[in-house]
């Protein structure tokens, strides 16, 4: 399949098949386990080598070479073999970052997705590209966040099924793998694009959940929400620190100066975490805050409470061929404003960085600069300003006063 046709299939820009961006073709790869430094060092080379330099981790904790041409392309594939790097070669379970590490997880999550990754390998091209299961094993970083066809998150004896992010039921461990397998095959049945919001809607829940023997669901535990930014002790004694990258990208120069800093303080391997983070994981905690003194003066956010943290931009102009405006100065200017709640500043109205909804979207569009209060870019506006010169101080006074309307 092209690019091309990737594209308009909606399908997600994975390592043999990118997807044309503005910046040229975009490489997307799910390792299957966490990355050494010296993997880590590599692909900040290859990104340097064969792309344009930009590495990006996702919302859903992926990550991604950007500015990659037809033929260096190709290349990218072999580079990332020769690095030792898995990639899944069934369907693509997602689990948290600190599966396996995590003392707050009531089950590990890791037998679970390998059973139901490698069962539903035949079921891949029947599916829908974006067709996804996440496995939440209730730890420390909950993957509650993520829109998923079917999520399974732990609870005592077993894990509570959700479907197109309803809940459906509850499935004992021992039957968790078979009764996933048969809601994935199920699927499968209905075509390359059914999800699984096309079923619920079709069958009803209730239906799909006798069909495969769920059980009633039991009352859910409470669960503190932990963001991936921030020191995380691990099962092992040693721990965690979770860094993020602002607007979800980092260059490759930044990145393998990390490698080198987290080197020195003895860092066993780096994750990539949902919620466009990393995490540098396997060290002792008297060296963290050096390490995350070092990770900020490198540019990457080292506070939850960063208000970067809650903005999503697209690479937007330069970048973008598609851009109508420069999106990272905006969101960095209007980031302190926003208080709680998400802003997205998007070039255009494709929405590439964040297509859900956003409490406060900025987007660049022919006639101006769209301000979009809790929509897509592709919502209606509630006001346009002018594009050429966009008016800073107006912009920031329409920001808060949406806000404190919204309010
Ligand atoms: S949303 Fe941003 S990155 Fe996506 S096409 Fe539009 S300008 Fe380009």
């Amino acid at each position: 399949m092209s690019g091309i046709e990737a594209m308009r299939r909606g399908a997600c820009p994975s390592l043999p098949e990118p997807m044309p961006t503005g910046d040229g073709l975009l490489a997307r790869l799910q390792p299957v386990a966490p990355l050494t430094l010296e993997q880590m060092d590599g692909l900040a080379r290859l990104a340097s080598a064969l792309g344009n330099g930009i590495v990006e981790v996702t919302a859903r904790g992926k990550l991604q070479l950007r500015g990659l041409s037809p033929e260096t392309a190709g290349r990218l594939e072999a580079g990332v073999a020769a690095l030792g790097i898995d990639l899944p070669t069934g369907f693509p379970v997602e689990i948290s970052a600190l599966a396996g590490l995590d003392p707050g997880e009531l089950a590990d999550p890791r037998p679970l997705a390998e059973a139901v990754g490698q069962g539903a390998a035949g079921l891949v091209p029947r599916l829908a590209p974006k067709a996804s299961v996440v496995v939440d094993a209730g730890g420390v970083l909950s993957l509650a966040a993520l829109k998923a066809d079917i999520a399974a998150t732990a609870q005592a004896d077993g894990w509570r099924i959700a479907l197109a992010g309803r809940e459906a039921g509850f499935s004992p461990s021992a039957r968790a793998a078979s009764v996933i397998l048969t809601l994935l095959q199920n699927l499968a049945e209905e075509g390359p694009a059914a999800r699984m919001g096309d079923l619920v809607g079709r069958d009803g829940i209730a239906a799909l959940a006798a069909r495969v023997g769920l059980l009633p669901m039991p009352p859910a535990p409470v669960r503190r929400h932990v963001d991936p930014v921030g020191l995380h002790p691990l099962t092992d004694g040693t721990v965690a620190l979770g860094i993020g990258l602002a607007f979800g990208q980092v260059t490759a120069d930044r990145l393998a100066a990390l490698v080198t800093a987290a080197r020195g303080a003895g860092v066993r391997m780096v994750e990539p975490a949902a919620g466009r983070a990393l995490l540098l994981v396997g060290f002792a905690a008297e060296r963290a805050e050096s390490l995350k003194t070092e990770a900020a003066r490198l540019g990457f956010l080292t506070n939850p409470a960063d208000p970067l943290r809650r903005v999503a931009a697209c690479a937007g102009q330069p970048a973008c061929a598609s851009a109508r405006i420069e999106t990272h100065a905006l969101a960095r200017d209007l980031a302190p404003l926003l208080g709680a709640g998400e802003l997205h500043v998007s070039g255009c109205i494709k929405g590439c960085a964040h297509p859900a909804p956003a409490r406060l979207t900025i987007v660049g569009l022919d006639e101006g600069v769209g301000l979009v209060v809790e929509g897509t870019p592709r919502t209606v506006p509630a006001r346009i300003l002018p594009r050429h010169p966009l008016p800073m101080a107006g912009l920031r006074e329409a920001v808060a006063a949406l806000i404190e309307k919204g309010d």
